[in-house]
């Protein structure tokens, strides 16, 4: 596996596989890899010959009081694991050499970026968007791979693509869970023990949810008693717990179409989002 640290490394390294005649999957991650980047990187293989993995931790996509600093940072760990599951390069770039000095310029996606986690994260999801879109015109991959764990993600990332007309293929895949059911997360190794416990039932509560929808429950009603029953079971503050279509993510009651559920909760200082599939 190359190592690649610059974006002229990276394009070189890239041209050479392409001349091979092999077709080129990224998977961009921020590090800390756990199963779920790892079921990337092998949905990855199944479509390209030549599978990138990039880890960047994007200051732009973090607003002030977030974790930034604190996030995790295992690059060893990381490497070996790419390594191991057959990545071809592994991109690590330096903040310096994704931002230099005198960067100005970034994406701004309307309407759905203040939305769900949107409206909690100011200027997240152009953070994403800019720095997702750098990495693509950076590899000019065939396809690019996206875990539904962060689903508004994966839809902002679909608008932008068509919207700039990026001649990429975006390639969404399931969650990983924990046998619990916890979304696994690279956050997740802060939770203390009784932490996890409470984060487990976030995962609870929207499959509790989804059921009662899918019997035809009244949504608000439903909505109502997650948000109540996340806060009992420990968490401290309920950013959101919604009801969006499955393809345009607007807000729907009582889907008749494929919905999707998804929620924000903190627990401590530490801020989990999770999502399932409602169909009715
Ligand atoms: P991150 O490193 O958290 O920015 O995530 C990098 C990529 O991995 C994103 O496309 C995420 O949606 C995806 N991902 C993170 N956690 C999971 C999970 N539990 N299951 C599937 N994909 C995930």
């Amino acid at each position: 596996m190359q190592i690649i640290r610059t974006k002229n490394e990276l394009k070189e390294a890239i041209r050479s596989e392409r001349k091979l005649g092999k077709k080129v999957a990224l998977v961009p991650t921020m590090g800390a890899l756990h199963q779920g980047h790892i079921s990337l990187v092998n949905l990855a293989k199944q479509h390209a010959e030549s599978v990138v993995a990039s880890i960047f931790v994007n200051p732009t996509q973090f607003g002030p009081n977030e974790d930034f600093s604190k996030y995790p940072r295992t690059e060893k760990e990381d490497i070996g694991k790419l390594e191991a599951f057959g990545v071809a390069i592994a991109y690590i770039p330096t903040i310096e050499e994704m931002y230099p000095e005198g960067s100005i310029t970034q994406i701004h996606i309307d309407k759905i970026s203040e939305e769900l986690c949107g409206a909690f994260r100011p200027g997240h999801f152009n953070g994403v968007a800019t720095i997702v879109t750098k990495l693509f015109i950076q590899a000019l991959p065939d396809i690019a791979l996206f875990g539904e764990k962060d689903y508004q993600q994966l839809y902002i990332i679909r608008q932008v693509v068509r919207d700039l007309d990026i001649p990429v293929n975006i390639i969404g895949a399931p969650i990983i869970r924990e046998k619990d059911g916890l979304a696994m997360s690279s956050r997740n190794r802060y939770l203390s023990e009784q932490e996890q416990k409470v984060a487990v039932s976030m995962y609870k509560t929207l499959s509790n949810a989804a059921k009662e929808l899918q019997q035809g429950k009244e949504s608000d009603d439903v909505l109502l008693t997650a948000k109540e029953l996340l806060l009992h079971a420990g968490f401290i503050k309920v950013d959101y717990v919604e009801l969006r279509d499955a393809t345009t993510l607007s807000p729907v009651k009582n889907a008749m179409k494929p919905a999707r559920l998804l929620a924000a909760a903190y627990l401590g200082t530490m801020r989990l989002i999770d999502n399932l599939e409602v169909t009715i």
